[in-house]
């Protein structure tokens, strides 16, 4: 399995399950772009790690804002000729029980997770077409990071829940729309990973024998468990893979709750 050659930009991967995919991707021989919205001195810490196995920039985005995605793409293309991976990972959780809920917090979380995939996703695909295309081969390829909650109701946090749904659509509309044009679009769903986003989950262990009651596989997921499944999505060996998401979740989503018969 192997990414020699490829240019790959990971939106959102200054840290955790991004930071991760950039790194193996790296590590499988593509150039990445590292982006990220604030933390320039973690941005720079991947960039250092990516640059000893292949080449890379470190640009500053914000996924919702078109005009700083646009420049991102330009300056990767400046670079490196070509794009050929997009891994639209960035995302964040404002929570708020919905009684409580204002319009902001819901137009952050939407703007970010649902319109920053779009944004990620179009400027891609517009480049994709641009570019020389091997027949026999995807013209590129676009990942979208949802979660188990396109599926699962998650009280409490209706506006993540509402944008990773809304991810789940956006990716297999775009995926029928692209197929005929060689270009591949799936969907990674993570579970429970263990990074910054969902920090009081696991940081003590009370909350973490919460947690594994949902996981029948009994074990947190690391980045490393979502960039495996990315990099492999990414790569030829999936090439029959079209509109289809990943749940990479220890088994999340085989309703835990059921197995001594509810
Ligand atoms: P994280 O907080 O470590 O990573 C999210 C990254 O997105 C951060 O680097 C953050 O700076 C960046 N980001 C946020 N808003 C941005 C913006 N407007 N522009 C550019 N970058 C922005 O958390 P993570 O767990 O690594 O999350 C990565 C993705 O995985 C998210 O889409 C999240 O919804 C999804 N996910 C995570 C889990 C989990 O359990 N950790 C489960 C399911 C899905």
């Amino acid at each position: 399995m192997t990414l020699k050659g490829k240019t790959a930009i990971v939106t959102g991967s200054s840290s955790g399950i991004g930071k991760a995919i950039a790194l193996e991707m790296a590590r499988k021989g593509a150039n990445v772009i590292v982006n990220y919205r604030s933390s320039e001195e973690e941005a720079l810490e991947v960039l250092k790690e990516v640059k000893v196995l292949t080449d890379g920039l470190a640009i500053k985005a914000d996924v919702s804002n078109e005009e700083e995605m646009k420049s991102l793409f330009e300056e990767t293309v400046k670079k490196f000729g070509r794009v050929d991976i997009v891994v639209a990972n960035a995302g964040l959780q404002v929570d708020s029980p919905f009684l409580e809920m204002d319009l902001k917090q819901w137009q952050t979380v939407i703007d970010v997770n649902l319109t920053g995939q779009f944004i990620a996703m179009n400027l891609a695909a517009r480049q994709f077409m641009k570019q020389e295309h091997k027949m026999g081969q995807a013209r590129g390829n676009i990942i979208c990071m949802s979660s188990v909650h396109d599926m699962i109701p998650w009280a409490g946090h209706v506006n993540y829940a509402a944008s990773k749904g809304g991810v789940s659509m956006l990716m297999k509309s775009v995926a029928q729309e692209l197929a005929p044009k060689g270009i591949r679009v799936n969907a990674i769903s993570p579970g429970a990973i263990k990074t910054s986003i969902n920090e009081e989950a696991w940081s003590n262990p009370a909350n973490l024998k919460e947690l594994n009651k949902l996981i029948p596989y009994k074990r947190i997921g690391q980045p490393i468990d979502v960039a495996k499944a990315a990099v492999w999505l990414a790569s030829v060996e999936s090439d029959y893979v079209v509109g289809e998401t990943l749940y990479v979740d220890g088994g999340m989503m085989l309703y835990p709750e059921f197995s001594d018969n509810g």
